[in-house]
């Protein structure tokens, strides 16, 4: 998932109903002396958090974004405040979208690249970039046309339909929560053996160990389970970007783990256990401007405290980085000048 199109992308709060401003909205709040839920008709599409059995009802991006800042979580889910879609997000559901479709057909011969540009062309979410001026919406559009060339000369070789594209389920987990959520990818194999593939969208690709302790990945397993009513073989993150997948064998995910992450999850959601945890993500937090950790006039509080710290830390790069520059120069030279007595 990723930035998906799956339900943490329909769960991403859509556009305000009309008759409310949202701007006007939000200046209204008091958020901090509101209950949780007060302002919910602002997203009235937005799954309902509890389920009609009590249920806490959870996808991978909401416990992402709880483990993340419960706060966070709160405003998003709980007070459903709207958010804003970016690029990257865009970027992201629209690659998804074109390659469901790719893979998403009656007849196993792969489509011609054409064919994949044109469903990058329907597929094509212009939400995220509205605020960008044109040629840089067409520089994401473009090096979308060129991650998915690449994509169809890695896999036209190896084409074969899967066993479901965007497999949406529902899981079940012990009464307490629900997890929703959506399978980029099954694969079945002449063994008759499951494979999971999520796409990613990142530029990095992540390390094996990483890829292995992916909670996202470890529900899909238990959702491919009570789906197909089979764990699968594998696992897989695959990074169109780069280019790269990293596959891991069921045998090295955590799947108590992940049950558990999630009823703990369940458990705090419903004690309203809310508490603001900045970190390095409240920059590109959407609701910075209302949260309680970051006082709106900057001079004092935990804000600034974190501002403190970034700034610090990125000195203390530069610096270990010039250090690192002179030290080399200074054996270079001592090198040399050592050379020279030697001659
Ligand atoms: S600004 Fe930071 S601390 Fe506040 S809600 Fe957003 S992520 Fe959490």
């Amino acid at each position: 998932m990723s930035n998906v199109p799956d339900p943490s992308a329909a769960e991403q709060p859509p556009a305000a109903p009309s008759s409310i401003d949202p701007d006007g909205a939000l200046r209204l709040l008091d958020v901090d002396r509101a209950p949780p839920g007060t302002f919910g008709e602002l997203e009235p599409a937005s799954p309902p958090l509890t389920d009609a059995q009590g249920r806490i009802r959870l996808s991978f991006s909401r416990i992402d974004s709880y483990r993340n800042c419960p706060r966070k979580f709160r405003y998003a889910y709980v007070d459903r405040l709207p958010g804003v879609p970016g690029p990257h997000l865009s970027f992201g559901t629209s690659i998804h979208g074109a390659l469901e479709a790719f893979y998403d057909r009656k007849l196993p011969s792969c489509p011609t690249v054409e064919e994949l540009l044109g469903f990058l062309y329907d597929a094509w979410d212009a939400s995220g970039f509205r605020d960008l001026p044109r040629s840089e919406q067409l520089d994401f559009y473009r090096h979308a046309q060129q991650v998915l060339r690449r994509y169809h000369q890695r896999v036209a070789g190896s084409y074969r339909l899967p066993a479901s594209t965007e497999a949406w389920f529902e899981l079940p987990i012990a009464h307490e929560a629900v997890v929703v959520g959506s399978i980029d990818r099954v694969d079945l194999d002449d063994d008759g053996r499951f494979h999971i593939i999520d796409y990613k969208t990142n530029r990095k690709v992540q390390a094996r160990a990483r890829v292995a302790r992916s909670l996202q990945l470890a529900i899909y397993a238990l959702a491919c389970r009570n789906l197909f009513g089979a764990l699968p073989a594998s696992v897989s993150l695959d990074f169109v970007v780069p280019g790269v997948m990293i596959t891991v064998p069921i045998g090295d995910i955590d799947l108590d783990g992940a049950r558990q992450t999630i009823l703990d999850t369940a458990a705090a959601v419903r004690a309203a256990s809310f508490d603001p945890t900045p970190n390095r993500l409240c920059d590109w937090c959407d609701y910075r401007d209302i949260c309680p950790a970051w006082p709106s006039d900057g001079s004092e509080g935990l804000g600034a405290a974190v501002t403190q710290v970034q700034d610090l830390r990125r000195q203390l790069t530069r610096d270990v980085r010039q250090l690192r520059e002179l030290e080399a120069g200074v054996e270079r030279l001592t090198a040399e000048l050592a050379d020279d007595d030697a001659r």
